[in-house]
Parts: structure tokens; sequence; C-alpha cells
């Protein structure tokens, strides 16, 4: 792609151009400058002007006389929420990724002019304003600019109303217009059901909200929230898709509350060059998570069965998860600069000291529901809680367009939880144990009021942990981290040693590990033989346990009877809102 761009206006001054180095709700570095080539800088009387290179992420230029115009090439192939994608296709842009800014001009208007390339008839759905022609468009300032990703080519574009608010449904896949037509309708439950559980929508500052999806075979698996459109991109397809496609878009458009205008002062505004680390996703994400399936349960895209199991997976991530010892919630969230987008060169430890924001804060966002309901008999919910949220933080809105004035710290969090519940001693509770704490919640308690059951997935299952092994040469190698909190943790296995025999029998496969363990019983002991990484034979005896893996089961599935206290609520917690 050639991009131009132009300064004017400028002081004396060296004009800092710079790529940047995060892109807004991605939190791990990035070198966008890495695809940048051929550049040249020119003063207004069209004089081409030396450039210098101050670090890897920016030219500076000056004696430039009061304006600049800069001319480069960038490459992009990667079609997600945070690249640049460019080929005879499409152009996927997402700003960051794309284009060049300066210092010191945050506040300043953008206009943007695209050029398709000659015989295409490609069209563009954006959240950027639209301007005079069909290829020009407007962002207020820096901020909103970098928010505001692209997706220039053949799209189908779809279109909704609810109230007085528009929903745009942009598609760029390889199906038919029927399959996008009744994915729509569907769309449209979960913006109904996600509206009803704010009392309203957010005021989408260009007049509308823009879903732009990619669904291709050459597209990633990904998706990115931002303040008035969301970009989702798969190499599903709406035909074999449906369902998670549908959980990504709960989860995206209720992102336009929760961290886009319901934000973290952590995030705000975003900072271009450096990461952007903040201890509340437990909560912007976090709760998130919990929202997206709850809604497609509301909106009666999902069973009660398919939900069980979203919520057997949050319980097990913190019930299970070594991690939850190590790092609470907030500190798990702060390390989202190492883990969202990123990926380390040297191994890590993070299976057995960390715990996705995502999955630990859904977990809390479950806890936390059914504890509210819980001591409310129903009356108070976390429903109620997001509302209070939207109203004092995201509401408000920004005196600039992108920013948002009122954005929370934890102890704002905290204080709204106290407001909702009517209890600052139960709120200073919850969060010194769930969210700055290590603490569990009583899930088994709190689901059997809706009638559900927390139980053992396999009870009497001999178990001895969840490695990970690959066959090698006939024997089954250790390939990743033994998790803590497993008897062959216990026992001194370790990642890189090679299985030889357990129990009086070779094992060459995971199959065969697995086939051994399962003939015991939880506390009978096996001798395990194996040669660890410096090539030493060993052999330990490892104390079998029983399967800890967990489910959800609703009771009446299990033989039980569903009392009406527990049926009543079920169904304010997972019935229809809208
Ligand atoms: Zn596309
Ligand atoms: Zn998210």
């Amino acid at each position: 792609m050639q991009v131009e761009a132009s300064f004017t206006e400028l002081g004396a001054a060296p004009l800092e151009l710079r790529m940047s180095r995060s892109s807004p709700g991605r939190y791990s570095l990035h070198d966008f400058a890495k695809n940048v080539y051929d550049v040249h800088a020119f003063a207004g009387d069209g004089r081409e002007l030396p450039t210098t290179r101050p670090d890897p992420y920016g030219w500076n230029v000056s004696g430039h006389g009061g304006s600049v115009t800069v001319k480069y090439k960038i490459y992009g192939d990667l079609v997600d929420g945070t690249y640049l994608a460019i080929d005879t296709t499409h152009a996927h842009i997402n700003m960051p990724a794309a284009i060049v800014w300066a210092h010191g001009l945050d506040d300043r208007p953008a206009t943007l002019t695209f050029e398709p390339p000659v015989g295409t008839k490609w069209q563009i759905a954006t959240q950027l304003y639209p301007g005079s022609t069909p290829f020009e468009f407007a962002a207020p300032n820096l901020q909103y600019l970098m928010d505001s990703p692209v997706e220039f080519g053949p799209i189908a574009m779809r279109q909704f109303s609810v109230g007085s608010r528009t929903f745009r449904f942009s598609l760029h896949h390889t199906g038919t217009d029927a399959e996008l037509d009744a994915f729509v309708k569907d769309v449209e439950k979960v913006v109904r059901q996600e509206g009803a559980i704010y009392g309203e929508y957010p005021d989408y500052e260009p007049g509308t909200y823009t879903f732009i999806a990619d669904y291709l075979p050459y597209a990633a698996g990904d998706a990115m929230e931002h303040r008035n459109s969301a970009v989702m991109t798969t190499a599903g397809s709406l035909r074999g898709d449906r369902l998670e496609l549908l959980d990504t878009v709960a989860h995206e458009f209720f992102h336009g509350w929760n961290v886009e205008r319901i934000r973290p002062r952590s995030l705000e505004p975003w900072d271009f060059d450096r990461a952007n680390m903040s201890g509340e996703l437990w909560l912007a994400e976090g709760f998130t998570q919990y929202f997206g399936p709850l809604v497609r349960h509301r909106a009666g895209l999902e069973d009660l069965s398919a939900t069980s199991r979203t919520v057997a997976d949050f319980v097990e991530a913190v019930t299970l998860g070594p991690g939850r010892l190590v790092r609470s919630a907030e500190e798990m969230s702060r390390m989202a600069p190492f883990t969202d987008g990123g990926q380390p060169v040297d191994r890590t430890n993070w299976p057995n000291t960390m715990i996705s924001y995502y999955q630990s804060g859904g977990a809390i966002a479950l806890a936390l529901d059914l504890t509210l309901r819980d001591r409310s008999d129903g009356q108070i919910t976390l429903d109620d809680y997001m509302r209070a949220m939207w109203r004092v933080h995201g509401k408000p809105g920004g005196t600039r367009e992108g920013y948002v004035d009122r954005p929370y710290t934890a102890g704002d969090a905290e204080a709204r939880l106290a407001e909702v519940s009517h209890d600052p001693a139960f709120a200073r509770d919850f969060f010194a144990r769930y969210i700055q704490g290590h603490d569990v919640a009583d899930y088994t308690r709190l689901l059997t009021r809706a009638g559900l059951i927390l139980r053992k997935r396999n009870p009497g299952r001999a178990w001895w942990g969840d490695l990970r092994l690959e066959s090698r040469g006939g024997t089954a190698r250790v390939a990743a981290l033994v998790p803590a909190n497993s008897p062959a943790y216990d026992a001194g296995i370790e990642q890189d040693d090679e299985l030889r025999v357990i129990d009086g029998e070779r094992v060459g496969s995971a199959g065969d590990v697995a086939a051994i363990v399962r003939r015991h019983r939880p506390g009978d002991r096996v001798q395990v033989t194996f040669v660890d990484r410096t090539g030493v034979p060993k052999t330990v005896s490892v104390a079998l346990a029983e399967d800890p893996h967990l489910e959800v089961v609703p009771v009446e599935s299990a033989g039980g009877r569903l009392t009406p206290a527990q049926k009543l609520f079920r169904d304010r917690w997972l019935g229809s809102k809208s």
C-alpha cells in the first residue's frame, strides 16, 4: 500500500514522525515500523527533506519550513484485528499498523482519502466520519483516528435499527447473501439483549455502530473492539461456525460499553508509543467474557447444556489452575502486555503462575452475579452493577470525541459495588478476597440456587495430571510444563523427561500412559521410569489422585427435581431481558 501523509502549520521544531508500537485493545508491543519502506519526506515547495532515525520506530524531519508530506510503502499480510492485510481481494487496515503520525499533534483533526485499485468495486466500512465522497473520511483527533479500522473491499452491508440507534454489519466473505441475512437477524437479538442490560445504547459518535467482519479462508481467528465498531476475523464461515461467530459478536459489542466507555483510567488515553498496562482487565475483559455467553442464552441462541459447560469452564479455571495462588486477578491483568498478542521466545512458567484474565475475570463475574442474586433474593444483579458503572463512568462521555472524561479506578469499581449492594463491607470483602486476594468463591453453593450441580466429571477415575506428551523415538516425552498440584509434579516429573516404563509396562505414546493410569484407582501408587534432560535414568513413585475435572449439570438432568425457587432464580438470571 502506498501511503502519503501531509502535516501543515508546523512550528519550527523537527517533525517527529512515528509508527505506533501499540494498538488500542491489544496489549502487547508491536513493531509496526518493520513493514515500512521507501520513505521520503518533502517540504511544501516540493523539495525532498533529509530524515534521521531517532529509534527504530520513527523518522525526524527538520528544516521543513512549516509543512511536510511523507510518502512510504507498507507491506501487510495478516487479516486480524491488529495488523494490516493488503492483497487483490481487499485492504483490511488497522490504523496503528498502517499509518504514520506525528508527536504533539494529538488534537488535530485528520482527513483521509482512499484510492481503490483500478477496476475494483471496493467499498469502505469504518467508524470514521463520512466525508463528501464515498472514499473520503475524517477523524476528530489522533485517538479516534487510530481507533478506527477500515475494511476496503467487496463488502456486503446490512443495517438495522433499535430505537434511535442504527447498527451496520459489513461482511467480506465467501458465503451467500441469504446466510448473511439470517445471521444479521441473530446479531440483532444479541444487540437487543445487551441494550436491555444497560437500559440504553451509547451515543455512537458518527451516528452508527459498525460490525466489520472478514470471514475468509485466509483470515486469522481474532476480534477487536473499538469505540463505534468491532473487527471480527476468522477462517470459519457463516455456514459452519454460526454459534462461535455470534459468541464473538456478543463479546465485542458488549465492549462498546465495557472498556470503550466504562474505561479503566489506566488505559485512558491510549499511549501509541509504549505498552498500556491495566490492573482492571479482569473487569474490562473478564466481565465481557462472562456476559457474552449469558447474552447468547438470553437471546435463545444457546441451550442450558451449552451454558452449563461455559460455567464449568470458568469455575475450573480458578479452581484447578495453580496460578490463582501466585497472582491475583489484578496482577494477572497486568500480564496482558506479555500475553495478549505477544509470543515469548523463551519458555515461561505461566501455566503454573497465572490464569488468563478472561477466564479468571469471567469466574469473578459469575461469582459476583450469583452472590448478588443470592443475597438479595434475585433483586440485585450484575446487570445492575454494569448499569451503575455505565451511569457514573461511561454515560458522561468525553469533552473530546474518542476520550472518556470519567474513567474508573479499582477503588471506583469497588465503590459502585458498595452502592449497588448497599453494603460497603461486602464490597470491600469481595474485592479483598477475589480481586486483590487469592480466594475462590463457593460455586457449589451458589450454583445450587439456580438448580445447577457442580460435581466431578469423572468420579473414581485415577489421574496423574494433565501432562502434554508427544511420542518420540518410541518413548513419550513430556512436551510442556508439568502442571503444579498434580501427582506427576509432586513426584518430580519435569518438562523434557522421556517416559520409558510405567507400572512395569513400556510406554511409547500418550495413549499408552492414559491406558495404564485408567487401570488404577485413586490412591494407587505406580512406578514411573524416565530419562531426564541430562540423560540420567530415574524411577519415581507417583501417588495417583482422583480426576479433579468438573462439570455443571442441571439438577433435572441428574435425576433430581428443580424446585420452584430454583426455577425462578434461574429464569431471572438466564431469561430474556428484551
Ligand atoms: Zn476484507
Ligand atoms: Zn474482549
